[in-house]
């Protein structure tokens, strides 16, 4: 055989641009190497000015992962009990009938609303993870109350600022002081610690990282302060008092764009070090070195992560955290004040791919977090209408994901209950189902995507054809609306045709634009990112110390007019002593990656982190098996002794597939899914168990 010349190799050799999908705040932009028709090497692209040419090392391999032996390449009919893995390969059509013929059989017995779309973000693609909505509402199917993840710090942040926005993410590389709060950013959204070390690098600033245990993102910190688990409100409130008290509050910014100030200070008095010490387990010293720092660096940048979304308490601790950067008037500066995320920058129009118009506000929607009692027939998850007996599941594995997931794998066991789950792995979930139909990867389907740790809409184009018979979500809806007899234009169109007309529709550059410059930059001008001109979000322009819980939710009584700390924790008792958190894994997103060997290699095996004097108090030892439980249920898990927590509070990092547990049920089988205040949300990092030899 010829050797190939250059040209030849440069033609099989070619670089594909596009954009991370994964349920990460990055949305890192990437570049692709591509070859023989697959994909290689995958790159941050240098060019783009948030991903700096930095990503994960876990996406940076995804070779591994899109060209998986296990990937699934056909639709499958379930042959055995649900979840025993026997399973014979149909046709696309054979496939597509069944699902069809059972959603309309379940909607003939107990109405439209008996069938549950359900789906998360495995993609973040706007066409390809929000296209299942249109046939929801399509056919009136019951609706998603997405919750898990967002509702609780949304709901704080934005009843503070009244706007899902802030100053530019870029501009930590600015900024005199980055707090790192409730998020492990090395973890999770690694691109935090590039613009935080540039500005350690270039302005010295200090770097403080405020998460329960020793991270990897707290191993890097000037100043990592450890506190126990849902008790950063107390923190946040203990360090304004000092701020008030020390003379570092800005008593002209808080008049100009504040609403109670006074109040606040009031407010505050009683909350003080020594009060909150005991809350959270810190030291005096540490809450009142922290907030001098802050004090007398004013350019600092508060980034507040989704932790907080994981805490029953969460929205409060959410809104008091943001509260300290209107005390010492950070918004003002450039590289200050603080951030969540971007989410009310883009002003997308998404009828097509949701069919908007076609919604019935009347149809009721269940909460995701509460798959498990929606799917055990509990009368007031269900909303006390019928039950679900068909699920189409895209994006998601609650069956690992969700919490109690006790009620959820029972749930899932039910014999009345049919469910469709279109996949690219053979997951937990998809075990359970009566049809599996493959899935593509976002390399092989069109997309567009739109970050929210940053300020990007990036163009996510098919670089590679699609391996054995996968198709894309986009695909799925639509045959299967053409079987179900409904109509939307969404229905006929290709996921590219939707991108084009969206961005049209949205008035955002066309997508030969975003062909040639692959992302487009959102971000407002600085006065608008920092709330200056228009001021804050609310109708009265002003920051909110005194927030309206009522806009935030139903569940709102039990919220504090003040920033504060709020006891609605699942607290340690004498039963459950220990506080336990959920935390992601390095080499994990939520359960995808479990699949590649190199991930799974890295995190090795499901394991429990405690404090030494609380193994030894317990006689366990480390690397030994213990069982941790509480009302839920109880698991076994090896221990791995560690001084980076508190007594008192144990960290699992995760997500872990069930099978990877001694006894075949993963860590959710603990967590609780009861709807935290103001709007929902499932609390994964508020948990009380016990733990004892096994
Ligand atoms: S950091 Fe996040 S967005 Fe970037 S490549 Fe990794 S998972 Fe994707």
């Amino acid at each position: 055989m010829n050797a190939l010349g250059p040209k030849q190799k440069a033609e099989r050799h070619k670089i594909g641009h596009s954009a991370c999908p994964h349920d990460c705040p990055s949305t890192c932009a990437l570049e692709i190497d591509l070859q023989d028709g697959r994909i290689g090497r995958v790159r941050g692209a240098a060019g783009n000015s948030y991903t700096a040419g930095v990503i994960c090392a876990k996406v940076a391999r995804y070779a591994e992962r899109a060209n998986h032996p296990a990937r699934l390449l056909k639709p499958l009919r379930r042959t055995g009990p649900k979840g025993s893995g026997q399973f014979a390969e149909i046709s696309w059509d054979e496939a597509l009938d069944r699902t069809a013929d059972a959603l309309l059989a379940a909607e003939a017995r107990h109405g439209a609303e008996t069938v549950w779309p359900y789906f998360y973000a495995g993609t973040m693609g706007l066409v390809q993870r929000d296209g299942i909505n249109r046939l929801r509402h399509a056919k009136r199917y019951s609706g998603q109350h997405s919750t898990i993840c967002v509702a609780l710090a949304r709901a704080g942040y934005i009843a503070a600022t009244g706007h899902l926005s802030g100053p530019d993410p870029r501009e930590m590389a600015k900024s005199d002081c980055v707090v790192i709060w409730g998020t492990n950013a090395v973890h999770t959204q690694v691109n935090v610690m590039t613009h935080a070390i540039r500005a350690r690098k270039d302005r010295g600033a200090k770097l403080v990282v405020i998460d329960p245990y020793r991270n990897a993102t707290a191993e890097q910190a000037d100043l990592h302060l450890m506190l126990r688990p849902g008790s950063d409100g107390a923190l946040a409130c203990a360090v304004m008092h000092v701020l008030f008290k020390e003379g570092f509050a800005d008593r002209d910014y808080m008049a100009r764009y504040t609403d109670v100030p006074d109040a606040l200070e009031r407010h505050l008095q009683s909350r003080d070090p020594a009060w909150a010490a005991a809350i959270t387990g810190l030291s005096e010293d540490e809450i009142v070195g922290f907030a001098r720092l802050l004090g007398e660096r004013k350019r600092h940048y508060i980034r507040l992560g989704y932790g907080f979304s994981r805490s029953r308490n969460g929205a409060v601790n959410m809104h008091a955290a943001t509260c300290i950067a209107s005390v010492t008037g950070a918004w003002q500066y450039e590289g200050g004040g603080a951030f969540h995320n971007n989410g009310a920058i883009f002003h997308w129009n998404k009828t097509l791919i949701e069919g908007t118009e076609l919604r019935d506000p009347n149809v009721r929607e269940l909460d995701q977090s509460r798959i498990g009692p929606v799917l055990v027939g509990e009368a007031d998850a269900l909303k006390h209408g019928p039950p679900v007996t068909a699920l189409l599941i895209q994006n998601t594995n609650p069956m690992d994901v969700a919490p109690e997931l006790a009620k959820v794998h029972r749930g899932f066991a039910r014999e009345d209950l049919f469910t469709c789950v279109h996949e690219q792995f053979m997951t937990d979930t998809a075990r359970m189902a009566d049809i599996v139909l493959p899935a593509t990867m976002f390399t092989e389907h069109d997309d567009i995507y739109q970050a929210g740790g940053q300020q990007h809409i990036l163009l996510g184009p098919k670089l590679v054809e699609p391996p054995g018979e996968t198709r894309e979500n986009h695909y799925v809806i639509c045959a299967l609306a053409k079987r179900l007899g409904v109509q939307h234009e969404g229905f006929d169109l290709s996921a590219r045709e939707i991108v084009e007309r969206t961005l049209a529709a949205s008035r955002y550059p066309d997508i030969a634009r975003l062909e040639t410059e692959h992302w487009h930059d959102c971000q407002p001008d600085f006065r608008r990112s920092h709330f200056l001109d228009g001021f804050f979000g609310h109708a009265d322009g002003r920051f909110h110390f005194a927030p309206d819980w009522s806009a935030m939710g139903p569940d709102h009584q039990r919220l504090p007019r003040l920033p504060d700390h709020v006891d609605l924790i699942e607290a340690a008792d004498a039963t459950h002593p220990f506080r336990l958190v959920t935390a992601p894994a390095r080499n994990f997103l939520n359960t995808s990656f479990t699949e590649t060997p190199t991930s799974a290699g890295r995190e090795a095996k499901p394991s429990v982190m405690l404090h030494p004097q609380d193994a030894a108090a317990l006689g366990i030892a480390d690397g030994a098996l213990l069982r941790m439980g509480n009302r839920r249920g109880d698991l076994a898990i090896h221990a791995r002794i560690f001084d980076g927590v508190q007594r008192g509070v144990v960290i699992v990092e995760s997500l872990w597939p069930n099978a990877a547990f001694v006894e075949g049920i993963g860590i959710n089988l603990l967590v609780g899914a009861d709807p935290a205040p103001p709007n929902g949300g499932a609390a994964f990092h508020d948990t009380a168990v016990w733990l004892r030899p096994a």
